[in-house]
């Protein structure tokens, strides 16, 4: 597949080098994001997977948090994983104190959910419009434990969301960019391309 878009990743913290690896590999232009200029010109945003609460405190010290929200805000397609899922949300538990998000996805996301015991593993995952089911890697991952009436569930593991789309914006709390596997990334560009 190749397509003229260019595709923004949020780079100053988290696995950005997978999604660029992944997004070059479906052929759309991609551009990694650490100020906010670098934004101009993004069809759309990846945020990685990472460790949110310091996504967080980065996007505020380099200015890239208001920029970021009134993207989302003005209907700029964004494809969070993990912590990427976490920072879309409009509400979290176990967070910080004081632990900000960009939000716009209308959904309460427990952080580190699925506990100690089972801190990561993996999982052959049926996702809604995906043929052959997703092999999915979870780690210290969030599980969605209230959705809003504008959030179409796309797959469930222990019985709550992990993957969650409303309108412009995709959230998995697993990581599709590690296993090799484009299939969500597409999905995500469907929605860049309208
Ligand atoms: N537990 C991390 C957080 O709260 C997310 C983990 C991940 O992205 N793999 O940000």
């Amino acid at each position: 597949m190749t397509s003229s878009a260019t595709i923004g990743v949020f780079a100053l913290q988290g696995d950005v080098r997978e999604h660029v690896r992944m997004l070059g590999e479906l052929g759309v232009g991609v551009r990694t994001v650490r100020r906010p200029s670098e934004l101009d010109g993004c069809q759309g945003l990846v945020i990685p997977g990472g460790e949110s609460t310091t996504m967080a405190k980065l996007a505020r010290t380099f200015e890239l948090f208001d920029p970021i929200r009134q993207r989302i805000e003005d209907g700029m397609p964004v494809f969070g994983t993990c912590a990427g899922m976490i920072m879309l949300a409009d509400r979290i538990l176990g967070g910080a104190e004081g632990q900000e998000t960009f939000g716009g996805l209308d959904v309460t996301v427990r952080r580190n959910a699925f506990g100690r015991q089972v801190d990561s593993f993996e999982k052959e995952l049926v996702v809604a419009g995906i043929d052959d089911p997703v092999h999915a890697v979870f780690i210290r991952a969030p599980w969605v434990e209230e959705v809003g009436a504008g959030v179409e569930v796309l797959a469930e593991a222990a019985d709550h969301p992990v993957a969650v789309r409303q309108g412009h914006l995709l959230a998995t709390s697993f990581h599709p960019e590690v296993e090799g596997d484009g299939r969500l990334h597409r999905l995500f560009l469907d929605l860049v391309h309208g």
